[in-house]
């Protein structure tokens, strides 16, 4: 099938893009020995999982379900082709129901708290897995996105250096801190590598004294690896810098950056009107496709488009829902939008399809794959029962 044929709206997700984005992060590890894990919350299309595995060194996730996704898509198919991957784990808080089957998923495991880790620690432990306590540095290094900052006052992601010195002087603690394997932290937001080095600074700086003990560090997400301009060589400086200081193995584990400029959301023009500006009502919702336009919130690039006023014909582009914010928009174009006309989103592979929803009993767009042969295929079609099955 064509892309000009695909039915609307549709998530297409370009193979050749992709495998751009894990060329560039392979290229990390090839040179670095640090090991990258797919951060599925931010891209959880398991058609691909196949080829990110061929790339990365397995997938992390945020809780029972995603794990159990990473599992059979990606580490437990790479297996059977005598591939080891690896399986990661984070959770602010997990769930004792949840817990046994999380540890048939996963290698690591990391915990949020002292508590956390002292609950469950032992266990995951005994059931040979490596554990890791999440840290918060208290690094501010993010502007705008207050909800995207871990190191925001009162977070609740991550222990702070009182609470890790605190806890690490009790009889409880000291046996706990010799078991554990790994440091986490989690603080970058689509950021570059000068605020990872800045970062590490304040790690080492609060948290240095025990990083000898340690097997190994997560810088966790939010590395803009694949944006142009990102400065890959001090990435790399930094990756060294704690493996050869501290001896430690060290994992990245990017969601934006392995699906970054790598998907679309085609959409069609379903009716044009008039009140004050011009209005096209599209068949696809920013609240239900694409929530981040309205949560973070941003613009989306949107193709052969200019800002309002830049080309002839400007117009404010909306979802086809009752909620008079579903507006993705105001973009302007060469020529007057009619009817029928197909729209191409970009940057819509990252925090779309994992994030979409029904409401007003929206259909959910169809999933496809741009080929590398130019060709196009649909992975998978949503109908009525996807939205009639989550309600009841
Ligand atoms: C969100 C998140 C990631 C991935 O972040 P990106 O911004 O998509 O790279 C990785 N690790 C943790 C713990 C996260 O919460």
């Amino acid at each position: 099938m064509k892309f000009t044929q695909l039915p609307t709206p549709c998530y297409v997700v370009d193979e050749a893009l992709i495998e751009k984005n894990l060329e560039i992060l392979k290229g990390v590890t090839e040179r670095t020995g640090a090991r990258i894990l797919l951060a599925q919350k931010a891209f959880s299309m398991y058609a691909l999982y196949p080829l990110i595995g061929k790339f990365l060194n397995g997938a992390t996730a945020s809780g029972l379900y995603e794990s159990r996704l990473g599992a059979e898509e990606m580490v437990v198919p790479a297996a059977a082709e005598g591939r080891k991957l690896e399986n990661h784990i984070f959770s602010p808080a997990y769930r004792e129901s949840d817990f046994e089957e999380i540890l048939r998923y996963c290698d690591h495991i990391v915990f949020n708290s002292w508590i956390q880790a002292e609950k469950f620690g032992a266990r995951a432990k005994a059931a040979g897995k490596s554990i890791g306590l999440r840290i918060n540095p208290e690094c501010s290094t993010q502007e705008g996105h207050a909800i995207y900052d871990p190191c925001a006052p009162g977070s609740r992601l991550g222990v702070t250096k009182a609470h890790f010195d605190m806890a690490a002087g009790t009889a409880d603690g000291a046996r706990l801190l010799s078991i554990l394997d790994g440091i986490h932290f989690h603080t970058l937001c689509e950021q570059n590598s000068d605020h990872l080095e800045q970062t590490l600074d304040a790690v080492e700086e609060k948290f240095g004294q025990y990083l000898p003990s340690m097997k190994w560090i997560n810088f966790g997400g939010g590395h803009h690896i694949t944006r142009a301009g990102y400065d890959i060589p001090r990435l790399e400086r930094c990756i060294r810098k704690m493996q050869q200081k501290y001896g430690l193995e060290v994992y990245l584990e990017p969601g934006e950056s392995v699906a970054l400029n790598a998907g679309f959301l085609i959409a069609t023009v379903l009716e044009i009107f008039r009140n004050g500006t011009d209005i096209a009502i599209l068949d696809t919702s920013a609240a239900c496709h694409m929530p981040d336009v309205l949560e973070m919130p941003y613009r989306p690039p949107l193709r052969d488009s200019g800002q309002p006023g830049d080309k002839a014909h400007t117009y404010r582009l909306g979802g086809p829902t009752c909620l008079a914010g579903d507006i993705i928009g105001d973009y302007s174009f060469d020529r007057a939008l009619r009817e029928g006309d197909r729209l191409v989103f970009e940057d819509m592979a990252i925090y779309s399809m994992v994030k979409n929803n029904t409401f007003n009993g929206m259909p959910l767009p169809s999933i496809a794959l741009l080929k590398k042969n130019g060709d196009c295929r649909i992975v998978k079609q949503f109908g009525y029962r996807d939205f009639k099955e989550r309600l009841s």
